[in-house]
């Protein structure tokens, strides 16, 4: 690690050792003993981390819009209406995916930094019938976090099916699917997984199986098809190979690794650790005077910050200065905010370590292009909340 910049973007992120090991071994057969094995082992893990231990996974290689695509072209025939709760680029996303795969789509949309209300997701879906709902649980373009706890209940309440886009969250939010009776929460390995890029991940829960059971047409993207998948992801669970389309072999090795650390630290334990270092993070950029693109604390992000540059400063200048400090930072995604804003990731194997580093290289950064500020009052705020 000596020798490069401290990766702390929203994904990818900095991976583990054993991980990227695991990544890096030998190449098997996806038909041999040990990679069934460890297949077999990363979906019973999947379910442990999803907190669904009825759902059926799915780990396919793709990236987290594989697993957006995965969810959509198996759930919407053409006609089905669909309400996509947008808080950023990714709601617009699955508004563009859902309706490529004919969905009659109607959109909630946030104003930036701003969430949706449950009791407007509740009023709009008894407004038509939706066959299901999107939500996207951490907005990555504007590090906006929706409260996804009651959106199972609402959703069923009216017939309709809650798609939750997880691709930066599981694993770094709170999120119980089973409890909360979410239908499909899907993300991609990169992120709070902590996998390398490659892998698209979902559970998807005995109602969404049996809505997708009743189709009347087949599913218009052949790839992404969940009949070409289930007997895959099945076979794999019960320890013998299956094969539809040759499995990502390193991925799921590095997968079956990151899973298996995951749940051995102990998801309350994660949550906790991924909400303090957030805290102290967010603490350290209210107190350097900059804004953060969430409206209201409560609802920013625990994996990544969205903050905005002080005024009359180049984002692509600042994020250099930064990056000659030694941490890599990302720049706006949004494009209503994306000159004028920056993005700093911290989920998975994050530490206390890393975030105060990054407050150091930030206040750095901004020292360098003339912001005025005291020097360490970001590392001394956040230091006070890691030890609080
Ligand atoms: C990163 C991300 C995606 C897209 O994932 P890719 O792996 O880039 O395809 C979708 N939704 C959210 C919330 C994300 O953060």
């Amino acid at each position: 690690m000596k020798g490069r910049a401290l990766l702390m973007i929203p994904g990818p992120i900095e991976f583990e050792p054993e991980v990227l090991q695991a990544l890096g071994a030998p190449t098997t057969s996806h038909v041999a003993p040990v990679f069934i094995d460890a297949f077999g082992r990363a979906l019973e893990r999947l379910r442990e981390v999803w907190q669904c231990p009825s759902g059926q996974p799915f780990v396919v290689a793709g990236s987290g819009t594989l697993a957006m695509e995965l969810a959509g072209a198996n759930l919407i025939e053409p006609g089905d209406r669909a309400l996509v709760v947008s808080t950023g680029v990714f709601g617009d996303r699955f508004e563009d995916l859902l309706s490529r795969h004919g969905a009659r789509v109607t959109v909630l949309r946030a104003p930036v930094g701003e969430i949706v209300s449950a009791a407007d997701i509740d009023a709009e879906l008894g407004r038509e019938r939706y066959k299901l709902v999107t939500v996207t649980h951490v907005d990555t373009s504007t590090g906006v976090r929706m409260d996804v706890s009651r959106l199972g209940e609402i959703s069923h309440r009216h017939g309709t099916l809650a798609v939750v886009d997880g691709v930066c969250s599981v694993g770094g939010e709170e999120l119980r699917q089973e409890l909360w009776q979410l239908d499909v929460v899907l993300t991609a390995s990169q992120k709070a997984i902590g996998v390398p890029p490659g892998l698209a991940l979902l559970v998807a829960s005995p109602r969404a199986l049996e809505a997708f059971g009743a189709r009347r047409r087949p599913v218009g993207s052949y790839y992404a098809d969940w009949t070409k998948w289930l007997p895959v992801m099945k076979a794999y669970e019960s320890r013998t190979a299956g094969y539809f389309g040759t499995p990502a072999v390193n991925l799921v090795a590095a997968l079956d690794v990151s899973l298996g650390q995951i749940v051995s630290e102990g998801m309350e334990t994660r949550w906790a650790r991924h909400a303090l270092l957030a805290r102290a993070f967010q603490a350290g950029v209210d107190s350097l005077g900059l804004m953060q693109v969430p409206s209201k604390p409560a609802q920013r992000a625990h994996t990544l910050s969205a903050c905005y540059a002080p005024e009359n400063i180049e984002v692509p200048t600042l994020l250099q200065e930064v990056q000659s400090a030694g941490v890599t930072v990302a720049g706006g995604l949004h494009p209503e905010i994306r000159t004028r804003t920056f993005r700093v990731g911290h989920m998975g194997a994050v530490r206390a370590a890393d975030v105060l580093a990054t407050l150091g290289a930030l206040e750095t950064g901004l020292r360098r292009v003339g912001h005025r500020f005291d020097v360490g009052v970001g590392v001394a705020a956040a230091q006070r909340a890691l030890v609080s």
